[in-house]
């Protein structure tokens, strides 16, 4: 064929020819086709594949994937993300050559996805911005900003003594039902309106805790700032391993645009179970409570991808609130520890404080928060040290009262401040506060303004408080809430609207002071 007649052909021929080419680089490639050698619960070992790497998307028939875990020779091991039953050996299985990906972008707000991001709402499809690797590398050091913004939980006890930065990782820890995931939940509803996107990871939680999450974040007009991702107990170990990985990829992305991200990893202690589980069935050797070596490593390179980013470099940040379940209060146990040295704190709930009804149940003895102090309001700030201090000497105080020790007045009056104190931090679940007001309220009980209001009347007046602080002092809540500090008229404003709304108050029913 001479030139001639290649260009009176048109370009129609390079266009079959090219089309041909494609067609010849989608066809799968018999080196990359394996063979299923064996299926447990929850893992395939497949054979025949060759250069798979370390988490690489591997395809079987009927839309089922896995992710390649384990790679020896005798064959990969291969951790499924979907039903297994209709997995058999003898049946193929392809590279991809491909990490796995989950979708990103706007669209998943108000959403609920599985955990590679597979939406289980029934509201169709998700147009996705990007498909983001599920793994990804944490923030180089370079790109990191300190933690300098507060993330409000509007829960007073934290706040106030614990309180959290914006890119921090704060571990919430304590035995089952005491109210963990309250917290973290309450954290998200006290972001309504603020801009913070919320990311809820659930991980081998039950379908009616998780129900009852999302009812909580739609009825406090969050779910729609928020991302819900869940892979509960019924799902495939592998779903349950990847979904905070895949979570965390989702909040990236927000983190990526500028925004500030909180995301609640609802519960870690199941996640390293699945592991556990996973790395047993793959023949793994154990190590200290039968868990892997590489436990620490998961958790650790999960966690450390929450940051706060450098202006130049975006300026979003990502709060990670990891939640871990203790057994009969051991807090020294493999995992726990695990995550209390990652992370940058802990907030400790105690069953104690939980069957007296002191909730939330923080034990603010054991909460510590290593970086958040630095990102407190400086109206909070000047208050929230005493806090601390007063409270570990009202506790000592109490204790030793018990014995029906002789008491000087200085210390009786301690302990009656301290018993007003303890009542204001009580709180009721899903009602998150306004900074200003939980800082006119400590004000009033540490300062001693509500000395002599009796404590059955406290939560009367606090509600009166709030009330009075959030009307009549606009301006005053604004000026503290952009960072600035109290000035002495702030305080004599204060000290005014609170005596004069606790001396609005009925007479309680029952006299007496406690
Ligand atoms: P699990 O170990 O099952 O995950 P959990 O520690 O996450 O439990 P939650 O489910 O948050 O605990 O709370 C346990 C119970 O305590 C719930 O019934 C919840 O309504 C109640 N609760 C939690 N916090 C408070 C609070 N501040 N005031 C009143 N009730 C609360
Ligand atoms: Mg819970």
């Amino acid at each position: 064929m001479n030139e001639e007649t290649l260009q009176g052909l048109g370009p129609s021929v390079f266009r079959l020819l090219e089309d041909s080419l494609d067609d010849a680089r989608a066809a799968p490639d018999l080196r990359e086709t394996g063979v299923v050698r064996a299926v447990s619960r929850g893992i395939a070992r497949v054979g025949g594949l060759s250069d798979v790497i370390d988490q690489e998307l591997i395809r079987f028939p009927e839309g089922l994937v896995g992710l390649a875990v384990d790679l020896a020779e005798a064959g990969i091991g291969v951790a499924l993300l979907g039903d297994h039953t209709k997995l058999e050996a003898g049946q193929p299985a392809w590279r991809t050559g491909r990490a796995i990906e989950v979708p990103v972008g706007h669209a998943l707000l108000g959403r609920i996805v599985d955990g590679i991001g597979r939406p289980i709402d029934q509201k169709g499809e998700i147009r996705a911005e990007a498909h983001w690797p599920v793994e990804r590398p944490a923030a180089p050091i370079i790109a990191r900003a300190p933690v300098a913004r507060p993330l409000h939980t509007g829960i007073k006890a934290i706040d106030a003594a614990i309180p959290v930065g914006r890119g921090q990782r704060q571990l919430i820890l304590g035995d089952r039902q005491i109210g963990k995931t309250s917290i973290a939940v309450d954290t998200l509803l006290n972001q309504r309106g603020s801009g913070v996107i919320g990311v809820y990871c659930a991980i081998g939680q039950r379908a009616a805790g998780v129900a009852r999450v999302i009812a909580t974040l739609r009825r406090g007009g969050m779910l729609d700032q928020c991302v819900i991702v869940v892979a509960g107990p019924e799902d495939a170990p592998g779903l349950q391993f990847i979904a905070p990985y895949a979570a965390t990829s989702i909040a990236e992305f927000f983190m990526a645009q500028g925004r500030d991200v909180v995301i609640v990893h609802d519960d870690l202690t199941r996640h390293a179970r699945t592991w556990r589980e996973l790395s047993l069935l793959l023949r793994r050797p154990p190590g200290r409570e039968a868990y892997p070596g590489d436990i620490f490593f998961v958790h650790a390179r999960l966690l450390e991808r929450a940051t706060r980013l450098r202006e130049d470099h975006g300026g979003g940040s990502l709060t990670a609130l990891p939640i871990v379940e203790t057994q009969a209060q051991n807090l020294s146990a493999y995992i726990p520890t695990n995550l209390i040295s990652i992370t940058d704190g802990q907030i400790y709930l105690s069953p104690e404080l939980f069957h007296k009804g002191q909730l939330p149940a923080i034990d603010i003895g054991k909460s510590v928060s290593r970086v958040g102090g630095r990102a407190q309001l400086p109206a909070w700030r000047s208050i929230a040290g005493d806090l601390r201090l007063f409270y570990a000497q009202f506790e000592e105080f109490e204790a030793f009262a018990r014995f029906g020790t002789q008491l000087d007045a200085s210390t009786r009056q301690a302990l009656e401040r301290g018993r007003r104190v303890r009542e204001m931090l009580r709180q009721d679940e899903h009602a998150p506060l306004a900074a200003s007001s939980q800082i006119g309220l400590l004000l009033a009980t540490i300062r001693g303004w509500l000395d002599e209001v009796p404590i059955a009347s406290l939560a009367a007046a606090e509600a009166a408080i709030v009330e009075r602080i959030v009307h009549a002092l606009p301006e005053l809540c604004r000026r503290i809430e952009d960072g600035q500090p109290l000035t002495d008229d702030d305080h004599a404003c204060l000290q005014t609207a609170v005596v004069e709304s606790a001396r609005t108050l009925p007479p309680p029913a029952r006299a007496g002071s406690s």
